[in-house]
């Protein structure tokens, strides 16, 4: 173990905010041990801005509780944390860990359950890479390390500590890990890595959780190097293990998102990872719907189901919380409206909650090369910068365009309102009842059957209530074009 001075590393306490020291000094006052540990010191180094500060203690969890009171929730089964509430912010403190005992691992060397309190080498010894285990002091302005962790940090190299196979069989959610930190620090990875890191290796992240494994697509697709790691899951066939469905190829489609979702990051944009994941289900998706399609099942219909076939196939890989995949079929749906819609609804559809992502989702589209967006996504966005009079000017043109190309199309399979309606209907319906009084009230009517085919694959039972729904031809006679024809 080397001791090395905080100031010669390029750290110092003015660099951390206040809540990370007020944590290590109230931990410290009380006769604990406290570092800043993992990601925050390691990014400080590499003169990076931490995405957020660990601290780790002899404390047990229990002693951290006592330490903070009312601030402090102990949360984790698998790996029991403290979370301390410091200011605004929230800092996780964890115990130093001994190796777990053997009656905590599963047979293929998995760690279930992880709480067995240790030394600090007890502790570094249990953490994944070198440059992830330096223990930072900043009142005593040190940084222990334990493994020559510096030299890595230097060398920009990612070392996982302990032997590779084994470290991946404990835990295989270090092999995203290991894809991660090389994409985000721009690292190599270690060749005793590279060794073992094979197909057969990432077949063991199916015994990782779908939830677990939602969290981290989140941390890939948030990282702000998007676009560099996302062929390096294809290159190490883990792309494969977190999306079942979707082609590992990087279409333009994708590869622009990635770069958008990086430069979003890079200028302190907000990002919502659900966008992405809408985009790389999308072609699953059209397939779906083209395979509803063919069965004679109306588009609105066929797009709905489509949509809740795609992610409950998805769930079996990365579990998307319901408000995400809500966010996602909506997406989608304003797809549809946004091509073709309604004269009278257009100004409505603009200022609608789900515009700015449907929006942005046509225009990445188009400008990937779809020409399926007819040049509504342009159109959409020479929109939004015109004038209320411009606005009207733009809607008749776009009405009388409409007009005419639908006199040339007759046949549709929509079917429109006759009446003129400036309201937007949902683009959605929610699937399933959220109360547990719906829930129950639910129960007894019988559950709706949903085929889980992948694309082109096995039929539709005959008595599946989509297909009750034919096909309506349009009557052009009747439809009812808006107010300015
Ligand atoms: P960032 O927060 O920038 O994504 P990080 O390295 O801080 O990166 P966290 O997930 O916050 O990552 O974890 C904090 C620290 O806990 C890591 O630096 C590492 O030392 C340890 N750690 C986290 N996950 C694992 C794991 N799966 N196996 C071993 N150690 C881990
Ligand atoms: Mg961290």
């Amino acid at each position: 173990m080397q001791t090395l001075h905080a100031s010669k590393c390029g750290l110092s306490t003015a660099q951390l905010p206040s809540y990370i020291l007020d944590v290590i000094d109230a931990l410290t006052k009380a006769g604990f041990e406290a570092y800043i540990v993992g990601g925050g010191v390691r990014d400080l180094m590499l003169g990076l801005n931490p995405k957020d500060f660990d601290a780790v203690t002899n404390a047990t969890p229990a002693q951290v509780k006592e330490v903070f009171g009312r601030r402090c929730r102990i949360i984790g089964r698998r790996f029991e944390l403290a979370h301390v509430y410091s200011g605004r912010e929230l800092v996780e403190v964890a115990t130093f860990r001994a190796p777990p005992k053997k009656a905590v691992t599963s047979a293929s060397g998995m760690i279930l359950r992880d709480n067995n309190w240790g030394t600090i080498e007890q502790d570094f010894a249990r953490r994944d890479f070198s440059i992830n285990a330096m223990y930072y002091q900043p009142r005593k302005g040190i940084v222990l390390d334990f493994c020559h962790a510096i030299d890595d940090i230097k060398n920009k190299t990612l070392r996982l500590l302990g032997d590779p196979t084994l470290r991946f069989e404990e835990d295989p959610v270090r092999m995203l890990r290991t894809l991660r930190f090389a994409a985000k620090l721009n690292f190599s990875i270690a060749p005793d890595i590279l060794e073992v890191f094979t197909p057969e290796m990432t077949q063991l992240l199916r015994d990782i959780s779908p939830h677990r494994l939602y969290d981290e697509s989140q941390k890939l697709f948030t990282m702000g190097h998007l676009n560099r790691v996302l062929p390096m899951l294809i290159d190490f066939d883990i792309w494969r293990q977190l999306f079942a469905d979707i082609d590992p190829e990087i279409s333009t489609f994708i590869e622009r998102a990635a770069i958008n979702t990086d430069q979003r990051i890079q200028i302190g944009k907000t990002i919502n990872p659900a966008f992405f994941y809408a985009v790389l289900l999308w072609k699953p998706f059209l397939e779906r719907c083209e395979f509803y399609l063919n069965k004679g099942i109306v588009a609105a219909e066929a797009r709905a189901q489509a949509g809740l076939d795609v992610l409950k196939r998805q769930a079996t890989r990365t579990i998307i919380p319901r408000f995400a995949e809500t966010f996602i079929r909506e997406v989608w749906e304003m797809q549809t409206r946004l091509l073709s819609p309604k004269p009278q609804q257009i100004q409505a559809l603009s200022t609608h909650a789900r515009f700015r992502a449907g929006f942005d989702f046509l225009l990445l589209r188009e400008k990937s090369g779809d020409h399926s967006t007819q040049g509504m996504g342009t159109w959409w966005d020479a929109y939004q910068l015109m004038s209320t009079d411009e606005k009207e000017r733009a809607i008749s043109q776009y009405n009388r365009q409409r007009a005419k190309s639908r006199r040339k199309v007759q046949t549709d399979d929509v079917v429109e309102p006759k009446s003129v309606s400036v309201e937007i209907e949902p683009l959605v319906q929610e699937t399933a009842p959220r109360s547990r009084r719906e829930r129950s009230r639910d129960r007894s009517k019988p559950e709706r059957p949903v085929q889980m085919v992948t694309s082109g694959g096995a039929e539709i039972r005959a008595d599946h209530p989509i297909l009750k729904r034919k096909r309506v031809k349009r009557d052009l006679n009747q439809v009812v074009f808006g107010p300015t024809q």
